[in-house]
């Protein structure tokens, strides 16, 4: 039950997840999600996320943004970022995924994607066939109000916890482990 919204992986955010380990499992691109992933909803990058981006990189790994908003605000988030993108991508359907792989040129098993929502990010995700970490959503400080699908996502995350689908891509959470990195 629910497997199809299963993560692979939970990281506190994207700053927690060992993208040098994810290389040596031969994983060679990272497929992002952008709003309260990198960033919260519609802000521009932070010099923390563009420095993330050479990091990766640097590791030896492609990365490309998957986003169901506009070019408008690709175009303005990858400012000081040099990577691939695909805007208007309609998850969770699968073929923006496909696409995806397509231009980083990797098969499903050697791409990983990182996004906030189970119902659109991983569920997606898990369509087409690609392992993903679910990170906790970013929110402003002081921001407290959460929307019914939080709730629902907070749900399944209690059961997926309990099932052997958790911590499917191994030892790749840095900082002290990942049973507690969502709530
Ligand atoms: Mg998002």
């Amino acid at each position: 039950m629910f497997k199809e919204l299963f993560p692979y992986e939970c990281a506190g955010s994207v700053f927690e997840i060992d993208y040098r380990k994810l290389y040596k499992k031969g994983i060679r691109g990272i497929i992002f999600d952008i709003d309260n992933t990198l960033v919260h909803h519609g802000d521009d990058s932070t010099p923390e996320i563009d420095r993330l981006f050479r990091d990766i990189h640097d590791a030896g790994l492609k990365t490309l943004l998957l986003t169901n908003n506009d070019e408008e605000r690709v175009e303005r988030f990858i400012k000081n970022i040099d990577t691939l993108y695909i805007c208007d991508a309609e998850k969770p359907q699968p073929e923006g995924y496909r696409k995806a792989l397509k231009k980083l040129k990797l098969k499903k098993s050697q791409a990983v994607c990182v996004g906030d929502q189970i119902f659109t990010d991983i569920l997606g995700a898990n369509r087409a066939g690609i392992p993903s970490i679910l990170v906790k959503y970013i929110m402003l400080p002081g921001e407290t109000k959460i929307g019914k699908r939080r709730y629902a996502e907070k749900l399944i995350l209690w059961y997926y916890r309990h099932t052997r689908y958790a911590h499917r891509l191994g030892d790749i959470i840095m900082r002290g482990g990942s049973s507690n990195a969502v709530e």
